[in-house]
Formats: C-alpha cells, structure tokens, sequence
C-alpha cells in the first residue's frame, strides 16, 4: 500500500453549498484551468502515480481559502468546505482529507476541529507561514487539535497569511528576525524557507510544544533538506535546539528527489517521515515536477524493507489511528 501525503483537487462543485454565489464565481473563475473531474484524478494518481490513496489538501491560493477573508465568510467557507470533503473520503474510499479551519476567528476555528475531529479527516490544515507562536490567541487551536488528538498539517500557503494590520496581537519577537540574516536558498530546495522556519521558530519559542508534548504537526511539501543547516543556526545563535522538539512533536512530507535524502532521514528518523507527491500543483511548486517519478525514486533508494514501509504507508497510518 503506497499513501500519497500530500495532493490537492480543484473541483467544480466544492463550494456548491456557498450562500455567497459571487465568491463562488470567482472561485470558478480563477481556477477555471485546474479543474478536473474525482474520476480523472484518481486514474493519473494510480496509473502514472503507482499510489493506493491519497491526502487531499484544498488547491493552493486561488481557491481563496485564507486568512484575510472576512471571518463571517471564513466560518461559512469552513463548513461547506469541509463537509464537501467528509463525502469525498466516504464516497470514494480513495481519498482522505485535511479539514481547513478559519483561523482568522480561531474560537470559531476551535470548535470546527471539535465538530471534525470525529469525522474522517486525516488532519486540520494550517499555512505554514504565519507566524502561529507569536500570537496568543491562537493557542486554541492547538490545544484542541492536541486534545482530540487530530494532527495539524502545516503547507506553504502562497500569500495567504494573515494581515498583519488586523492583528492586535502579534507579538514581533527580535529572535524571529535573527532568520532573515542567513541565505537558507543554498540549504534547501523549497522556497523561500526564511518565513516557514520563522513559523517554525515561534512555535518552540512560544513553550506550547513543552505544554503539549503530546501535540501532532505534519510538515509538508517542505523536504527535510533545512533540518541540520537550521538546527546548526538555532545552536550558534544561543536558541533552542530545534531537534528535539523535531523528534516529539513534527511529521514531515518529502519528496525523496534531493541528494542527501537518506542522510537528512537518518537525522530525523524513519518514523518521522511520509512520502507525498504533491500531485494536482500543475508541476510549478517545489516537488511538482517529479510527480511522475517520486515512486519510483524511492525504489531506486535502495531503503530496507522497514525504511520503505514506514515512509510509504506506517507513519501515516499511525498517525490516522488517532
Ligand atoms: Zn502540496
């Protein structure tokens, strides 16, 4: 059983159920050339893909999911959105979900993972680069994804991160800016990398991951290439070590095209690890490219029969088994 961590699907009936008809228009509108059909998506992932299911995330950033949209249109968008995908991974029995959550109303948002987390989703969706640590109110949601046990799933969220303006309470640590001093470009294949390890560091700086050692984050479409180059940073700039907390609390997707994949692995572990393709991005994100081939890259690593298992399928499995 090879499971596919990370996919995404435009469909034309997502937002059916949207009061709004406007927003939805222009949802068609902007997405017009990435629509296709479950069936047909489904043929490309077993057929070109070699993969047996896959994580299906919302289609990046034209589909306006974000965090400026207006809260009373976000919570509306949060419950079409995730009650169209809860009958996608019933009906099809090919697919499962990560649930999105408007975090711009992060009550709201808590009470969203309350209604899901009974559901089958795999996980809560997040963008990967605002900066959820430095800002209080947003705790919430982590303790509740942490109590009911639902992993987050942390991707890239094009510009889709919270105004800043709007914000009362964002806390502008001076140790998050230390990040912008180094070029990460030579460090990692995704870009730009500066604002998720800024992210990233307001999480282990803001003490939630020493309060909730028990709390779940994927971290996807980011490789695993930036682990020992930011873990070398935060040491010599007198931060956290950022291993540890990499080893109690994170998941990460990788493609395994990049060199040093196996060394990068055993850094982390193979437990840590789920292998994704990023099938549906159109080839212009970081790994889309070599969508057709990320399989059959994992054969020609040469892993052991439980290297291949855990990053194929138990990781993951494990971490569905909530
Ligand atoms: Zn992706």
């Amino acid at each position: 059983m090879i499971i596919d961590a990370d996919a995404h699907i435009a469909t034309l009936t997502c937002f059916d159920r949207l009061r709004d008809k406007e927003w939805q228009r222009t949802y068609i509108q902007n997405n017009q050339c990435f629509f296709v059909t479950v069936e047909e998506h489904i043929d490309v992932a077993r057929s070109q893909l070699q993969v047996d299911r896959q994580l299906i995330n919302f289609f990046g950033g034209s589909v306006g999911l974000n965090y400026k949209i207006d809260s009373c249109l976000a919570r509306e968008l949060m419950t079409v959105y995730n009650d169209y995908m809860s009958c996608l991974v019933q009906e099809s029995k090919f697919f499962d979900a990560t649930a999105w959550v408007a975090a711009q109303d992060p009550r709201s948002a808590a009470k969203e993972i309350d209604r899901i987390a009974d559901q089958p989703f795999f996980a809560v969706f997040l963008g990967d680069t605002t900066m959820w640590g430095s800002m209080p109110e947003m705790r919430v949601i982590f303790e509740r994804a942490c109590d009911r046990r639902i992993p987050l799933y942390l991707h890239f969220n094009l510009d889709q991160d919270f105004d800043a303006k709007t914000l009362i309470n964002i806390n502008t640590d001076a140790r998050l800016a230390l990040i912008d001093r180094v070029s990460w470009s030579s460090h990692s294949k995704t870009d730009p990398l500066a604002p998720f390890l800024k992210m990233l560091t307001s999480l282990i700086i803001s003490g939630w991951l020493d309060d909730m050692p028990d709390l779940r984050i994927v971290l996807a479409e980011r490789a695993i290439d930036w682990i020992a180059p930011y873990c070398d940073f935060m040491i010599n700039a007198g931060l956290p070590n950022p291993l540890p907390y990499l080893k109690q609390n994170f998941w990460l997707t990788t493609e395994p095209e990049h060199p040093g994949f196996k060394q990068d692995a055993e850094l982390i572990g193979w437990d840590r690890l789920l292998f994704a393709t990023d099938h549906g991005h159109g080839g212009m994100d970081a790994g889309g490219k070599n969508v057709p081939y990320d399989y059959s890259t994992i054969k020609n690593l040469n892993l052991t029969p439980k290297q291949h298992t855990l990053l194929t399928n138990q990781n993951y499995q494990q971490l569905k088994n909530r």
